[in-house]
């Protein structure tokens, strides 16, 4: 039998980490199998559909490369499966069941629903379920507002998650859950079940959050008689070891890491790495190799804990082995928007900083060089390793003025500032990291730089390096 997965979302807003990564998982498991993998979106909770989600959700899978296998041609392209106009008659299935007696109509009103609560019950007391088949049918036939509810019947249930082994629950521990609203619509808990089997769904993936109700989902595949799909329920995804990662704790969206500067497969990367590892431990992988490596054995039970810290690292090996013109592009983007720095050489400045970043935001902080140059701490001058001082850059700094000064335009290149630059610095008889360090303070005015001190005069030019020279021997001075 073919495997197919899917990927059900609720368009409540943005795409959750969790939830690319229940989408990747699923893909994953499709695609290592040859099976299909299916995007279905579960907007029949009107209440909760939120503007702009689903084409979120559909564009941000296919910006991750998580191409689905099949859905409603729009324009040449699949579309999701959109619950709501699918116009599946839920109803007619729903009907199935009541017939069978595994679901009946209720008519409690929202008082005695409320007034039941306050009574202390923790769940719907079946009161309906008494009701003769000929006082349903006046009910239904003088209009009176139904929901039609399963019927949980006594027992255990026992069902086998890949992940998680034998889940048995006691039925009791089960609500008759709605199953169609008063609105005529299914709840997700009805839609999903009816869905998956008409979706021919082999292997449901969600969040472990389902675990327990995923029983009640059974009962209602037994009772159609159609065979049950089989579980993976993946762990939950932590802030820490206390607090579920949401968008309390900050980002937690796909679209806000983008927002950050990171790259769109190296988020993926990383949310693959959150519950699973392959068995080589690699942890720098492309989707295909992903492919490749992905077993259920290596989910975990345990849940994971977002490192930022990791996601940065991987960010930065992805930007790191960028090809250079790409990088450019992606880079300028940033500088264009974080100042006015394009009268500086954007390549210049993107060769220097490429090896030097973990997201694209990082470049912002590193080239607030070129625009901040004030009073700084002379301490700066002093370095043990380098063996450099205060007084070192007082004897120095008018040599380096005049070298810079006596190179032509044309030759404000890196190499020629180093040939020139390391002459003086066997001249005067000092080493020519010394020489460097203080120059680039000077230059700068900062300990760590994106760069060395001619490849940062090269990218200031002429007229500013001499202004920020004079101006740090003026400060040496004071
Ligand atoms: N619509 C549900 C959610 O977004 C999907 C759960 C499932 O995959 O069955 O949580």
């Amino acid at each position: 039998m073919k495997i197919r997965t899917r990927f059900a979302p609720s368009p409540t807003g943005f795409l959750h980490v969790g939830g690319l990564r229940t989408a990747l998982y699923a893909y994953l498991y499709a695609k290592k199998n040859n099976g299909d993998f299916i995007l279905r979106i579960e907007d029949t909770d009107q209440a909760r559909y939120v503007e702009g989600a689903v084409e979120l959700i559909y564009s941000t899978l296919r910006d991750a490369g998580l191409i689905y296998s099949e859905g409603p041609d729009i324009g040449g392209q699949y579309g999701p499966y959109i619950q709501s106009l699918r116009k599946l008659d839920y109803l007619k299935y729903a009907k199935i069941l009541v017939e069978q007696g595994d679901a009946y109509y209720c008519f409690c009103s929202k008082e005695r629903l409320e007034e039941l609560k306050e009574q202390g019950a923790t769940k719907y007391d079946k009161h309906c379920l008494s009701l003769s088949a000929v006082e349903v049918e006046q009910k239904l036939a003088s209009g009176v507002p139904y929901v039609i509810r399963q019927n949980i019947k006594k027992g255990v249930s026992t069902y086998t998650d890949l992940v998680f082994g034998e889940i048995t629950i006691d039925n009791d521990e089960l609500e008759d859950n709605i199953l169609i609203k008063a609105d005529g619509l299914p709840t997700y808990n009805f839609a999903n079940v009816v869905d998956d089997h008409l979706m021919n769904i082999t292997c449901v993936m969600r969040g472990n959050e389902y675990l327990s109700s995923t029983p009640k989902y059974n009962l209602l595949y037994d009772a159609f008689g159609w065979e049950r799909p089989i579980y993976i329920h993946l762990p939950q995804i932590m802030k820490d070891a206390q607090h579920k990662l949401s968008k309390r704790f900050g980002s937690v969206s796909y679209a806000d890491f983008i927002n950050q500067g990171f790259i769109n497969k190296a988020i993926l990367n990383y949310v693959a790495l959150l519950g699973w590892s392959p068995k080589n431990n690699q942890e720098k992988m492309s989707l295909e190799e992903m492919v490749e490596l992905f077993s259920v054995e290596g989910i975990s039970r345990s849940n994971a804990i977002f490192d930022l810290d990791k996601m940065r690292w991987l960010n930065s090996l992805y930007i790191k082995e960028l090809p250079f013109d790409e990088f450019l592009r992606s880079a300028t983007t940033w500088l264009d928007k974080s100042c006015a720095y394009n009268k500086y050489n954007y390549a210049l400045l993107a060769k220097l900083i490429q090896g030097r970043i973990e997201t694209y935001e990082d470049i912002i902080e590193k080239v607030a060089f070129l625009d901040e140059f004030t009073e700084y701490d002379l301490a700066l001058f002093t370095n043990i390793k380098q063996k450099t001082s205060i007084e070192l850059a007082r004897q120095i700094l008018p040599q380096v003025l005049e070298v810079i000064i006596n190179l032509e335009e044309t030759e404000f290149v890196n190499d020629a500032l180093y040939s020139s630059l390391s002459a003086l610095a066997e001249q005067v008889g000092i080493k020519k990291g010394q020489l460097f360090w203080v120059t680039r303070v000077a230059l700068t005015g900062r300990e760590s730089t994106p760069g060395g001190a001619t490849e940062l005069a090269e990218l200031l030019g002429k007229t500013s390096s001499i202004a920020r020279i004079k101006f740090s021997i003026d400060l040496l001075n004071k």
